[in-house]
């Protein structure tokens, strides 16, 4: 990795740092000041709960005025009662005796109603009072607290500054200021790229672009989004890739003596292997069965080299490498042994493989009939 993209990723972390002890420090005096509307809400309802108290106590002072004055009028109105003349007189003050003597009654009740309202005015009073008491040790902890971590905040803000301005003077400078434009345009000034891709925009690179990423030669930035560039190995997917060794097969001879078949579909007899031989201008045919060896039928023997007298054995069937003298297969009798069957075996397993490799590359195009299934 070139050094100014590992000065840049180290810048990309001072910047993200300071952003986050810049922005923590401008949260705390919120916090503190969300804490102290609460404080201002409790404040308030203690207010209300004295104002009412004493609004309660001023009612009480005046009907207690109240009833003291219509005692006087009673007593007044008694002792004009002891020198009235006539009866109508007399009846008339004790009508107003009677009706001061009520509203006393009533005013009794308005004040034994706030007696009894008394009490929970004051619970409500003292719970607010209470509250307060609470609420201000908890924001004057708050407010230490605030106060340790912005000064901490402050000391970290100031070494990461310090971090900063170093690790920018060691940065050349045009690719500096490349990196501050798009850092300021996008948030982020320089991206990784992975899997071919600028993991920050997800733009698919040019193959000589993801190249000269990943030597690390020179500094790239990405068309798409104009960050720059860089490659960390570590991060790199590595595909397993699982290679199945083979030894490359041999091919049979196109003009050799004596040719082996592998067939799939042979009469009833299912899979076998053909077994052509040319000798002296005849050709001879002699069939096993894949498994058992057995030999199917008789030997056939026709005028001519095999091609051409046994054709429909060869269309259609997989040439295979074999090739034993005509005193073997003799020896063989009505059944080839088990080593033959396994080296044919071996071979068939080893000519499929070669088949569908073949068609795995060839699958774009046309299917091309391999030399083995042509014969
Ligand atoms: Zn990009």
């Amino acid at each position: 990795m070139l050094p100014d993209i590992e000065n840049l990723l180290k810048l990309q972390e001072a910047d993200k740092e300071i952003r986050r002890l810049q922005e923590e420090i401008a949260e705390l005096p919120k916090r503190v000041a969300a804490i102290e509307q609460t404080l201002a809400g409790t404040k308030v309802q203690l207010d209300k709960a004295q104002a009412a108290a004493k609004a309660d106590e001023a009612a009480r002072r005046k009907y207690e005025t109240a009833i003291t004055d219509l005692r006087g009028k009673i007593s007044k109105y008694r002792d004009q009662s002891l020198e009235v003349k006539t009866n109508d007189q007399y009846k008339a003050l004790l009508h107003e005796i009677q009706f001061a003597e009520q509203e006393i009654a009533a005013t009794e009740d308005k004040i034994l109603e706030i007696m009894v309202n008394a009490d929970a005015r004051e619970k409500e009073v003292k719970s607010a009072q209470a509250e307060l008491k609470a609420e201000t040790a908890e924001i004057e902890k708050e407010k230490e607290q605030a106060r340790q971590r912005t000064a901490e905040d402050e000391k970290l803000l100031g070494e990461w500054k310090a971090k900063r301005d170093q690790l920018r003077a060691s940065i050349d400078s045009d690719l500096l200021r490349h990196y501050e434009r798009v850092l300021k345009l996008r948030g982020t000034g320089i991206s990784e790229v992975a899997d071919h891709k600028c993991m920050a925009c997800q733009v698919m690179l040019r193959p000589q672009t993801y190249n000269e990423v990943r030597t690390g030669q020179h500094t790239v930035v990405c068309d798409s989004c104009q960050r720059i560039l860089y490659f960390n190995p570590a991060n790199e997917v590595v595909e397993p890739k699982i290679v199945v060794k083979r030894p490359r097969r041999h091919h049979p001879k196109i003009d050799a003596s004596q040719a082996w078949y592998f067939r799939e579909n042979y009469d009833d007899a299912g899979e076998v292997y053909v077994c052509l031989t040319n000798s002296q201008g005849q050709a001879s045919r002699r069939v096993y069965e894949i498994h058992t060896g057995r030999m199917i039928g008789d030997i056939l023997i026709r005028e001519g080299d095999y091609r051409h007298a046994f054709p429909e054995d060869i269309t259609g069937a997989i040439r295979l490498n074999g090739d034993w003298s005509e005193e073997e297969l003799d020896a063989w009798g009505t059944e080839a042994p088990m080593v033959v069957l396994d080296a044919l075996q071996a071979d068939l397993e080893a000519a499929r493989y070669e088949m569908s490799t073949r068609t795995a590359k060839t699958q774009a195009h046309a299917p091309v009939p391999s030399e083995q299934a042509a014969g």
